[in-house]
C-alpha cells in the first residue's frame, strides 16, 4: 500500500477474530484494530476529522495552534495531524494519565500542560483549562472533542463503514465503552443506517455515569476504575441521540482477565479500555446467541501503558492483580 501522505495512515484498520473472547461468547467476536492507526489510537480519527472541520469553517488558519483537553490519546492524534498540516498544539492533561502519553506528546512537540484530576464541575478540570488557554492564545481553536460532533461524524463516515465493508453486511452487534462517546455514538448510527436491527451495546466501566443513565434515566456513577480515556459522568453533544439497545457494566477485573487473555493467548498488547470492550462484547454475544457476530474496538496500544497496568508495582499499588508472568521475572 502506498498513500500521499501521512494522514492517509489514519483509518482502514484491519478486524481481528478474536478467539478466545469467540469461544466463551459461543459466537464470532471481532476487534477494529485500531492501535494499528499512526498515533496507536482510535482518536487519530477524531483528531483528523476535528481539524478538517475547523479548516473547512475558517477557524483555523495558517500557522495555527490547536488547543485541546484529553485523557492523551486525542492530544497525541492532534498532534501528529497539526505536524503534517503545520499547526501547533497545546495539550492538557490530568496528572493521573499515563507517563507514556505525556512523553509521547513531548516528543511530538506538543506544549503540554498537565492538571490536577478535577470532577468536571470544578473550574480546573482539564476540559474547561483547555478552553480558557485557547481563548487567551492568538490564532487558536479549541478542538472540544467532547462537544464537537466532528468527532462522532468521523465514526460514522469511517469506523462504520470500514467494520460493515470488513464483515460483509453481516453485523449483528457492536460495543465499545465511552470516552466522549464519539465512537459508540458514531458507530452506532454508522451501522443503525445500514441496518437498524444491529443491536448497539454501551459497555460503560465502574466510576461512569452511563450505565445507570441507560439502564434507569439517570446520570449517577458507582465504584471506580483506573482505566484511561473512558469513564463519562454526562451527556456529551457526541453522546446526544446516541442509538443505544444495552448496556453492561465492567469491572477492572474483568477486563483485566482480557487484556491478560489477549497477551498471553492471541500476542495483543492493549490497553485496559480494549479489556473491557472485549467483555462487554462477550456479554452481548451471549446475549444475542450462538451464530451472531459482534464488533468491538481495541482502543489503543498497550505499549502505552507499561509504566501502569503492565508494572507489577502499580498494580500492587491499585491492589489489582499483577500479570502473573510478570511475578516470576
Ligand atoms: N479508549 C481509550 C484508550 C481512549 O483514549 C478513548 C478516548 N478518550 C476511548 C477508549 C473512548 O473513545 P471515545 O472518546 O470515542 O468515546
Amino acid at each position: 500500500m502506498t498513500t500521499a501522505s501521512t494522514l492517509d495512515l489514519i483509518g482502514n484498520t484491519p478486524l481481528v477474530l478474536l478467539k478466545g473472547a469467540s469461544e466463551a461468547a459461543g459466537c464470532e467476536i471481532y476487534g477494529k484494530c485500531e492501535f494499528y492507526n499512526p498515533g496507536a489510537s482510535v482518536k487519530d480519527r477524531a483528531a483528523l476529522f476535528i481539524v478538517r472541520d475547523a479548516e473547512a469553517q475558517g477557524l483555523l488558519k495558517p500557522g495555527g495552534t490547536i488547543v485541546e483537553g484529553t485523557a492523551g490519546n486525542t492530544g497525541i492524534g492532534l498532534a501528529l495531524v497539526a505536524n503534517a498540516l503545520g499547526y501547533k498544539t497545546i495539550i492538557v492533561m490530568p496528572e493521573t494519565q499515563s507517563r507514556e502519553k505525556m512523553d509521547t506528546l513531548r516528543a511530538l512537540g506538543a506544549r503540554l500542560v498537565t492538571v490536577p484530576a478535577a470532577p468536571y464541575a470544578n473550574p480546573g478540570h482539564f476540559v474547561h483549562t483547555s478552553r480558557r488557554i485557547a481563548e487567551e492564545t492568538e490564532n487558536a481553536v479549541w478542538a472540544n472533542q467532547f462537544d464537537n460532533i466532528a468527532n462522532r461524524r468521523a465514526h460514522i463516515e469511517t469506523t462504520a463503514e470500514e467494520i460493515w465493508a470488513q464483515m460483509d453486511g453481516r453485523v449483528d452487534g457492536f460495543t465499545c465503552a465511552a470516552g466522549t462517546g464519539g465512537t459508540i455514538a458514531g458507530v452506532g448510527m454508522g451501522l443503525k443506517a445500514k441496518d437498524e436491527k444491529v443491536q448497539i451495546a454501551l459497555t460503560d466501566p465502574y466510576g461512569a455515569a452511563l450505565y445507570h443513565y441507560f439502564a434507569h434515566g439517570e446520570l449517577k456513577a458507582e465504584g471506580n476504575s483506573v482505566a484511561e480515556g473512558i469513564g463519562q459522568g454526562r451527556i456529551t453533544a457526541n453522546l446526544d441521540g446516541a442509538p443505544i439497545d444495552t448496556q453492561f457494566r465492567i469491572s477492572d477485573d474483568e477486563g483485566l482477565y482480557w487484556v491478560r487473555q489477549m497477551l498471553a493467548e492471541e500476542g495483543l498488547c492493549l490497553g485496559l479500555s480494549s479489556g473491557i470492550n472485549v467483555a462487554g462484547a462477550v456479554a452481548l454475544g451471549k446475549q444475542l446467541g450462538a451464530g451472531s457476530r459482534i464488533a468491538t474496538i481495541l482502543c489503543d496500544t498497550g505499549f502505552r501503558y507499561l509504566s501502569t497496568i503492565y508494572n507489577p508495582d502499580w498494580m500492587t499499588s491499585k491492589s489489582l492483580p499483577p500479570m502473573p508472568w510478570q511475578l516470576d521475572s
